[in-house]
């Protein structure tokens, strides 16, 4: 048997997932990961921690 193989229409299902824009870097150590958006402070969790009571959060848990 020969198989038919089938044209892949270009275009058709070459859309690109758009990556999110937008996703700020920690200003402080430069990772993407664990930004806090809540403060807007530009930061992530990780410097949170270490300037949080610089800024005068408390900290809380734990
Ligand atoms: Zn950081």
């Amino acid at each position: 048997m020969v198989k038919k193989v089938k044209q892949k229409a270009k275009g058709a299902q070459g859309k690109k997932i758009p990556k999110r824009t937008g996703t700020k870097k920690c200003k402080r150590c430069g990772t993407a990961r664990g930004m806090i958006s809540r403060y807007h402070l530009g930061i992530c969790r990780r410097c949170f921690h270490d300037i949080a009571e610089a800024l005068g959060f408390k900290k809380y848990g734990g």
